[in-house]
């Protein structure tokens, strides 16, 4: 099922469409594997679930269209397949679209992709792409139903928000129907951002994305990726928990879930909980939305 459908439908009962992010797993990547991660969490039964698309040439990506299809066809949950742009040429991507054609992928997150590291294989690939918006008049034109990431604090390599805001209505203006943002751990930076993006005339539905901190080095290494804003009382359950990891991440599990409360009461568009694969993410997460 396309996503936009799903948020008309979920609006139209004054719902709110709550889905989950997953990545292929880690190492050999086998079908069953991921039937496995994918059987687990869609079991919370998600309105939708998108599955990651490595851009950086260090991780999987060749079996997201797959493992999306694998949802839709055999776990009967709809899909989202990511594609990243940055390391492909126009040829590469006519290619990219014809394997998620022929998987039976229906909705794609059109995304850029960060820079591949120096020491991945991928670095200094060829690439006819700087930005995500510029593939995604190809997408519409195959047939999915096309997404776009959003920065509540701004993109880390945007200089201000509101530039990041104007960004972000390129990939509206150039037919994403839907936008999924960035991890945050403060909600005031999201309504804030909410605000910009209405004022900009930003229409589509925002589904708000939520990842809890389950370890220090996590939650370090996602707010250097990503420049997301740590608040008090976040840097204060870290210092409280320093040497107490299971702690930790229960705390970190119950600050995301307070979050996801949060922007329910205030009606957002929809709710995006980043399961990082663990099923322990995806119950919480519904159990606190009363789902
Ligand atoms: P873009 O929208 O292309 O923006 C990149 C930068 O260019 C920004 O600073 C933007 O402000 C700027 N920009 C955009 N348009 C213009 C323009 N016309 N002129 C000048 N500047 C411009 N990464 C992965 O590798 N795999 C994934 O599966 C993945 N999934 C993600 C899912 C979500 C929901 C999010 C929020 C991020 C995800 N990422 C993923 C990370 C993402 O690839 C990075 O954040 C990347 O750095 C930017 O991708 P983008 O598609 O937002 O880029």
């Amino acid at each position: 099922m396309h996503v936009d459908d799903i948020f008309t439908q979920a609006h139209a009962q004054g719902e709110i469409p709550v889905s989950f992010e997953m990545f292929p797993p880690k190492g050999e990547l086998t079908l069953d594997k991921a039937r496995e991660a994918a059987q687990k969490l869609s079991s919370y039964r998600p309105d939708f679930m998108s599955v990651t698309c490595s851009a950086g040439g260090g991780g999987n990506y060749e079996q997201t269209a797959a493992i999306a299809a694998m949802l839709e066809n055999e776990l009967g949950v709809s899909s989202v397949a990511h594609l990243t742009c940055i390391s492909l040429t126009r040829a590469g991507l006519a290619e990219r679209i014809a394997q998620y054609k022929e998987a039976g992928v229906e909705n794609v997150l059109a995304l850029r992709g960060d820079r591949p590291a120096k020491d991945s294989p991928l670095y200094g690939a060829p690439s006819d792409f700087s930005y995500a918006a510029q593939i995604i008049p190809a997408l519409i034109e195959a047939g999915f139903c096309v997404g776009g990431a959003a920065y509540p604090e701004g993109h880390i390599e945007c200089e201000d928000l509101a530039t990041s805001v104007s960004h972000l209505k390129l990939k509206q203006d150039a037919g994403a129907s839907f936008l999924v943002t960035q991890l945050f751990f403060d909600n005031e930076y999201c309504y804030r951002f909410l605000d910009l993006a209405e004022k900009a005339g930003i229409t589509v539905p925002i589904t708000c994305g939520i990842m809890p901190f389950v370890s220090k080095q996590q939650i370090t290494r996602m707010v250097l990726m990503c420049g997301a804003s740590l608040p008090s009382p976040v840097i204060k359950l870290l210092a409280k928990y320093d040497n107490d990891p299971a702690s930790l991440a229960q705390a970190g599990i119950d600050y995301a879930c307070r979050q996801l409360v949060d922007l329910k009461e205030h009606g957002v568009d929809g709710l995006h909980v980043y399961t990082m694969n663990r099923p322990s993410v995806a119950a919480a997460a519904m159990a606190a939305l009363g789902r």
